[in-house]
Formats: C-alpha cells, structure tokens, sequence
C-alpha cells in the first residue's frame, strides 16, 4: 500500500485543462504517424529578432548577470518599459514603482490573484477568456461571476448586464481586449465606460495587453492607462512573447497603480527572484527596436489572416477578418459541439485547434485556429479540410 496524498482544494476547485487532454490526442496521433500541423497553442513561430539574440549573448559574457536579478527587475529594463509605454502611448511612468518586469504576464496574472483575492472574494470574469484570468482567482479561492460575452455583442463586455448586488460585491475584474480567444477589439469609448464603471463600485480593473502591437489594417489597440483617471485603480499586463516571437524567454511586465504593483511586488519577493538578467538585457533591446521589425510582424500575421479567411470562406464560412491578435475564432459547423470539431478535425486531417470552451462554457461552438504556420503549412491544412470534406454548411 502505497501512501496518498490529496491535492488541496484550491487545486481541486480547477476545471481539467483542455490543452492537456489536447496534448494526449496529439501524442496518440503522432504515434498513428500523422503529419500534424498544431495551429493549438498561442505559440508564434520563429526565432527572437537578431538583435535581442545577440544582446543576450552579449550580456551572458558579464560576470554579474550570472547572480541573483535584483528582485524588482533590473533598472535598466523597467526604464526601458517606461520608455517604450511613453514612446507608445504618450503616458509618463515611474520606472521605479509603476512597471515590474515579470516571469512572463501569466506568471504575474495568477500571482496578482493571489496577492489581492481572499477565499470568497468576487471577481469578474469574461466568458470566454484566456485560462489565466480565471484559474488565478480560482486558485486564490475567489467566487467568480462569469460576464458572458456575445457574438451579437461583438464580444464586448455588457457592463450593464453585471447585477448591481455583485457589481457592489465585486472586488476585481479581468479583462483583455484585443481579445484571446475571441480576437475581438474594443473602441476607445468602452475603456473609457469600463474605468467610470470601476470608479464608481470600487473595483480594481486587471487589463491584459498581450496584443497591443498585433493589430492590422492600420488599427492601434488602446492600452488602459490612457484613459485619464485609470492609473488610480488599475493594472495592464504586457508580453515580450507574442510580438517578438519570445514566448520561451519568459519575460513579460505589468505597469500602472503603484501601490498595486507594490501588493504583487510583496508577493513575488516570497516567492522567485524573478527574470535571469541577461533575459532581461534582450528585453529591453527588444522594446527599443525600430518600429520597421513591428510592421514585419504585423504583416506576417496580415498576410496569414487573409490567407486562411479567405481559404475558411471558400469552404463555406462566412468570418470576418480580425483586427487584431494571431488567432481566427471560427464557428463549429452546425451540430457540432467545440470538442467534437476539434477531436474530429484533428483525427480525419492531423490538424490541431483548440475548442472553444477550453477558454470557458461561453466559448463552446467555436475553435480557435492560430496563425502559426507559414502560408504553405496554412495552404496544407485547406487542401486537408476539402480532401475531408470539412467545411461550413
Ligand atoms: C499569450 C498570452 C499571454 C502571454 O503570456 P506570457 O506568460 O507573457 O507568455 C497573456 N495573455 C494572453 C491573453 C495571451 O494570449
């Protein structure tokens, strides 16, 4: 008899991670010897910019990078950040207690749950949403109220449907426009309602970035913080890894409300000693590049959006190019649930995407496909789904 150890409950409070299961059946697959083309994760191709290469080989050749990082990020980064946000936004930031690099902007996400969410504590939450924004809060024990967001709605948030019981209760909200799964986009009009909205009930706004630079068709994201007033109750959360192609680097930071950052900052300090400094060092080079590598980046995914919209809609469905993001968010056909289409798409084609409720209940009857591949990888999984006959009726 072997000894058993049970999980505590606040792991337990987790619904099962779709990616993981996903993980299984693409093992299986693998094993069948299917040429599998993942376009699952939110993962960019590719390699980091030279330059960001080269500056962290630069700075692995200095003895004390090799040390412990200072704690809050190293001065040089959060600097950086400052500039960057001001070079972007036209926002001033105390690079000493309104930015905080992170171990990417998931590690911060969660751990700002934990540094701010009682057990019991309301939060607000889109559905659907990226997994961090509610596995945080269910971690910290919170009580979520869940804001479905509709496709009618264009995936905005209706602040009007929160009851006012909960809108008094509620202590936090996430939210994330450009958005993933959805890929939607919100006006200037509806950060400047959501912030009037926060004031009035007290509610610390969490936003997450991560798309701030992946916007097409001349479109710029607006960031939270310049909507007058925002700083005094809340956070955006910012990634390397999307525009740089940096996602294995793990770097990321959050800016805005001092005192907030200070609650995380707490925190973090028990628990890691944060980002490798050399890491660092190519971050920051990273956010000083010419604005030229951007719009590479911008039009490698315009180039794969048009390509595959429009491949999706000679197969029949009828989409909308996105804005913004590195995603399509597509209907399942008709009768289909988001599991069923995914699994069934990836057994008959070896082409992985991610069902829609891996991001909530709200997302079912929609998968999500990224725009990770090249046009070739992209031209392969169309020539798949009309060999099968997958398509929209
Ligand atoms: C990819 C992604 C992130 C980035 O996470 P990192 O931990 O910084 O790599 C954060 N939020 C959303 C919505 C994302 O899609």
């Amino acid at each position: 008899m072997g000894f058993e150890f049970t999980p505590a409950k606040r792991l337990q409070a987790l619904p099962p991670y779709v990616f993981a299961r996903l993980d299984e059946l693409k093992a299986k697959a693998r094993e069948q010897g299917l040429d599998l083309i993942d376009l699952g994760m939110g993962n960019p191709d590719g390699f980091a910019p030279q330059p960001v290469v080269d500056a962290a080989v630069e700075a692995l050749k200095v003895g004390e990078n090799h040390g412990y990082p200072p704690f809050e990020g190293t001065g040089s980064f959060r600097r950086a950040i400052a500039r960057w946000y001001h070079r972007r936004y036209g926002v001033n930031l105390s690079p000493d207690s309104e930015a905080l690099p992170l171990i990417g902007s998931k590690e911060g996400l969660t751990h700002l749950a934990l540094a701010y969410i009682d057990p019991g504590d309301l939060v607000l939450v889109p559905s659907p949403a990226y997994p961090a924004h509610f596995r945080g809060p269910l971690i910290a024990g919170a009580q979520l109220h869940r804001m479905v967001l509709k496709p009618e709605q264009d995936w905005l948030i209706d602040l009007s449907a929160i009851p006012e019981h909960l809108a008094q209760q509620a202590k936090i909200l996430y939210f994330n426009y450009p958005s993933n799964p959805t890929t939607a986009v919100a006006p200037r009009e509806f950060f400047e309602e959501i912030v009037a909205f926060a004031r009035h009930y007290s509610i610390l706004l969490v936003h997450d970035l991560c798309y701030a630079e992946l916007a097409f068709d001349g479109y710029q994201p607006t960031s939270l913080l310049e909507i007058p007033g925002a700083k005094e109750l809340s956070v955006e959360f910012h990634t390397l890894s999307k525009t740089y192609s940096m996602a294995g680097w793990r770097v990321g930071f959050v800016v805005g409300n001092s005192k907030i950052i200070q609650g995380l900052r707490t925190l973090k300090t028990n628990l890691d000693y944060g980002i490798f400094s050399a890491v660092q060092a190519a971050a920051e080079t990273a956010l000083e590049l010419p604005d030229s590598y951007v719009e590479q980046a911008q039009q490698r995914y315009q180039q794969r959006r048009d390509f595959l919209v429009e491949g999706l809609r000679n197969l029949g469905w009828n989409l909308e190019k996105p804005k913004a993001t590195m995603y399509l968010w597509v209907r399942c056909p008709k009768g289909m649930s988001s599991t069923d289409f995914a699994l069934d798409t990836l057994q008959r084609t070896g082409v992985v995407v991610t069902p829609g409720n891996a991001f909530g209940e709200a997302g079912e009857g929609y998968v999500r496909i990224s725009l990770i591949a090249e046009r070739d990888r992209l031209q392969e999984v169309l020539n798949r789904f009309q060999q099968a006959g997958i398509r929209y009726e």
